[in-house]
């Protein structure tokens, strides 16, 4: 039995749902099931970020600026000092798709719209390929900062990279696609609800020792600066730096899941990595950016910031110059 109260700007709800996760209100507002049967509406026009674009979408001040509305839509949203924003209000269908599916993905419910939306429809969207059998999830967690996973559909078993919020709709769409056989953790900021999904799927997580606190009873833990192959065109690859036990995984040679060790900054058009953001060691980081120089790829799918795709030769040039800059 569900039951609504409350003016245009608080709803109470109450469910008999015991998982927690979206759900969308009559008007079509996207509220977010927290631990217990009260919930509320999360995203509050009231709040607007000052300087948002005037109109439907709009983004309030719960924001963590975590960039994810940027990477979906980034005409848009953007950066405001310590928030996002509405840069400009989204006219076409397509714009309004993808400014919905920042909606869905927001990581704390930050961006509203005034009237209903179609975030029921959109989020079929999820997970969302990116090319061939390799999709992003949507639904970033709070739990990490907002940091991107994803899902690689393989008929040896499913791999999940990182985990996103344990939502309804991702189960469901994951069940439909043949569950998960594999979670690979990057390392330990990003493990979010994967114990959810390894628990539900049976799903074997995999972790490096040195980060292995963040999850202590994942079923594999490596242990060795060496890469391990799990299984064929799944090579995973310790990179130290960011975190003690951080790790990227290489798939079929074309995709890089890079966790926080390696992203493409859009602005400066160049790959990038953070020294403010090295919690471990920047010259380990150095090293272990320098080592991927021997392996080819076109995809880099990174936790935090923008995803990139060139040619396998361009890639490693920007990969060189950026070895260039960290040594500097
Ligand atoms: S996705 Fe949400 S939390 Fe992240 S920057 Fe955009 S509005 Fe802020």
């Amino acid at each position: 039995m569900r039951s609504f109260r409350g003016g245009p700007d608080t709803w109470f709800y109450s469910t008999p749902l015991n998982q927690a996760g979206p759900v969308i209100l009559p008007r079509g507002v996207l509220i977010e099931v927290r631990a217990g049967r009260r919930l509320e509406i999360v995203a509050d026009p009231l709040k607007k970020v000052p300087g948002s674009a005037n109109g439907e979408f709009f983004v309030d001040r719960t924001c963590i600026a975590c960039e994810t509305c940027a990477q979906l839509a980034p005409e848009i949203f953007e950066e405001a000092g310590e928030f996002f924003q509405v840069r400009r209000q989204p006219v076409t269908r397509e714009e309004i798709r993808c400014a919905t599916r920042a909606l869905l993905a927001c990581p704390v419910g930050a961006i509203g719209t005034l009237h209903r939306n179609h975030a029921k429809a959109v989020m079929h969207d999820f997970p969302l390929r990116i090319d061939g059998c390799v999709y992003y999830c949507g639904f970033n967690s709070r739990k990490s900062f907002g940091a991107n996973s994803y899902f690689v559909a393989h008929p040896n078993g499913n791999w999940l990279v990182d985990s996103p919020r344990f939502t309804p709709h991702l189960v469901h769409r994951f069940e439909a696609m043949g569950g998960i056989r594999y979670i690979f953790l990057t390392h330990q900021d990003d493990v979010a609800d994967a114990a959810k999904f390894a628990s539900h799927f049976r799903a074997a997580r995999i972790i490096h020792h040195a980060d292995s606190p963040a999850q202590r009873d994942a079923e594999v833990v490596l242990d060795s600066a060496a890469p391990a192959v799990i299984e064929p065109g799944f090579r995973i690859i310790p990179t130290p730096g960011h975190t003690r036990g951080h790790c990227v995984m290489l798939y079929e040679e074309r995709f890089l899941f890079t966790g926080d060790h390696l992203w493409w900054e859009p602005d400066a058009n160049r790959l990038g990595a953070s020294r403010s953001a090295c919690w471990y060691s920047w010259p380990a980081q150095t090293a272990s950016m320098r080592r991927l120089l021997d392996e080819t790829f076109e995809w880099l799918l990174p936790g935090h910031g923008d995803r990139c795709h060139l040619p396998p030769a361009v890639m490693l040039n920007e990969l060189a110059s950026l070895v260039d800059r960290m040594c500097a």
